[in-house]
């Protein structure tokens, strides 16, 4: 077993032990499973809606390159600059010369999976530069030193008081303070950065195509202000995210808002499509957009798992999933968790690495159920399974215990052969992993033949 797949274990088995754990998270997504029926009232049919999304996604990734060199060609054509960026390492260059030329020593940041994925704020600290995260969930993350929690909601896991404690530790406030109160501390903190930043980084919810544009969607306004204060905008997006045109976002944005957080659209819905113009009064001086690759044409080069390029991260599957709500969103150990996180992570990292991610799973089809663009999750589940086996990455006593298997099933003699007992003791032996967290497997006390010829006597 790999070095992160019993990591992986040990963190699970731990946290799907803690009673206290499971309150806060079973509490946090009842409020969430109780205003998503809400939300989804606001389409006609919801599941045309999702299909029609799938669609346009289909179309986007099918096209990607075509669609990216449109976006870059327009975005361009505004000033704007495009950068691509290969693998993480690239990025992070590209980040650090920017900050470099702009002498930067501050750093707002808001929500973005992908800055998470590259460790950016690991990097900015490495080269003395302050980054801020000014999310209000992003902002606890940090200063709790934690990697956040759920792909939407970053401190899913931490109760009011849970966040009041850590906010008197860490910047002295007093530890009975109301979520109002500890926002308005937050909120004070971090207009302050606002203004002193140089650089503004920020994520991008979609890629617009056919108006060389990046759409942000959010509720706290951080984002905007992350892209309008410093005179330095950086977004950093995986290549994914593309969508053909900007009369898709009528579909995307009340759709993400509804699987996201069960609103009909969240409240703060920008196009930002390049620096200030000669004309405007506000916006950055200069604006980059680096389009991350990381893996994600692993993904597009095979057909079976291309489909997992449409997702919108809504954080629905997570939700949704049993397994994440037991085991919670650090156990995975990765950027992206739930069930989506245990589909693309071994092909945006290595397959050897994370394909037990793939088997911690009952294969339920929740995920898939709720998947705000239809992704079928559970079977991009059993096809990461295949891959794992055919690229040979099965532990040898699995691959024995299988190819034993095999050649009994397939002789009727050897099934013929002793009684239950015998065979359940073997066969127990044989599984002796699978047992450990689940029943034995049973065999019928009599053989097949027995109940046959019992069957024909009756007769
Ligand atoms: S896979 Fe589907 S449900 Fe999960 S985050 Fe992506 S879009 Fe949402």
């Amino acid at each position: 077993m790999t070095e992160t797949a019993s990591s992986f274990k040990a963190k699970s088995t731990n946290t799907a032990s803690d009673i206290e754990h499971r309150r806060k998270i079973n509490f946090n997504i009842s409020k969430y499973n109780a205003v998503v029926p809400v939300g989804k009232l606001q389409f006609t049919d919801v599941t045309l809606a999702r299909e029609r999304a799938k669609n346009a996604k289909w179309r986007a990734i099918e096209t990607l390159d075509q669609q990216l060199e449109e976006f870059e060609r327009l975005f361009t054509k505004r000033g704007g600059k495009v950068i691509w960026a290969e693998t993480s390492e690239q990025a992070l260059q590209a980040i650090g010369k920017i900050c470099k030329e702009k002498n930067c020593k501050t750093l707002v940041k808001s929500k973005s999976m992908v800055t998470e994925e590259i460790h950016l704020n690991k990097f900015l600290e490495r080269h003395e530069i302050e980054s801020v995260e000014t999310d209000l969930g992003e902002y606890i993350q940090q200063l709790d030193g934690e990697a956040p929690y759920h792909i939407v909601t970053p401190a899913m896991h931490k109760s009011k008081e849970d966040v009041a404690r850590l906010f008197a530790e860490k910047l002295g406030t007093p530890p009975d303070l109301t979520p109002e109160q500890l926002t308005m501390v937050a909120r004070q903190k971090l207009r302050e950065k606002f203004v002193k930043a140089e650089v503004g980084v920020t994520g991008a919810n979609f890629i617009v195509s056919d108006i060389g544009g990046i759409a942000i969607t959010e509720n706290e306004g951080n984002a905007r202000l992350s892209c309008a204060f410093p005179k330095t905008h950086i977004v950093v997006v995986g290549i994914e995210k593309v969508i053909p045109t900007m009369s898709d976002l009528a579909l995307f944005w009340p759709l993400l808002a509804t699987y996201g957080t069960g609103q009909k659209v969240t409240v703060y819905n920008t196009i930002v499509s390049g620096p200030k113009q000669a004309n405007e009064k506000d916006g950055p001086e200069e604006m980059y957009v680096i389009l991350l690759d990381n893996g994600r044409t692993n993904l597009l080069k095979n057909p079976a798992t291309r489909e997992s390029l449409y997702c919108i991260r809504c954080g629905a599957c997570l939700n949704a999933c049993p397994v994440y709500k037991n085991i919670g969103g650090h156990a995975y150990e990765t950027t992206y968790s739930g069930p989506i996180g245990s589909v693309i992570t071994p092909h945006l990292k290595e397959l050897h690495e994370y394909k037990h991610l793939s088997n911690a799973s009952s294969l339920c089809g929740n995920c898939t159920e709720v998947c705000a663009v239809k992704i079928n999750l559970h079977e991009l589940l059993l096809e990461n399974r295949h891959e794992a086996v055919d690229a040979g990455l099965a532990p040898l006593s699995e691959k024995l215990a299988w190819k034993a298997w095999k050649i009994a099933s397939l002789s009727r003699k050897m099934m013929n052969m002793g009684n239950g007992k015998l065979k359940n003791s073997i066969v127990n032996k044989l599984f002796k992993g699978w047992t450990t967290h689940r029943s034995k497997l049973h065999f019928s006390q009599k053989t097949f033949n027995e109940l046959w010829e019992e069957r024909k006597g009756k007769g």
